[in-house]
């Protein structure tokens, strides 16, 4: 399952530096999460600060 990020995310860029396969990119208010490359491995979602990344 993917994961998406809410909009508690504060741009912080951990959970794109820690994809392993790449597919969070950093957008105009918030980081997101392109579902067709994530492989719903849960990395971003331990390494946020303000838990964000959410099961989509
Ligand atoms: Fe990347 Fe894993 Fe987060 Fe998907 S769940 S965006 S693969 S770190
Ligand atoms: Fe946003 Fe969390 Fe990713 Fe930082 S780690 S960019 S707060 S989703």
């Amino acid at each position: 399952m993917a994961y998406k990020i809410s909009d508690a995310c504060i741009s912080c860029g951990a959970c794109a530096e820690n994809c392993p396969v790449a597919a969070i990119s950093q957008g105009d208010t918030q980081y997101n999460i392109d579902p067709d490359t994530c492989i719903g491995c849960g990395g971003c979602a331990e390494v946020c600060p303000v838990g964000a990344p959410v099961e989509d």
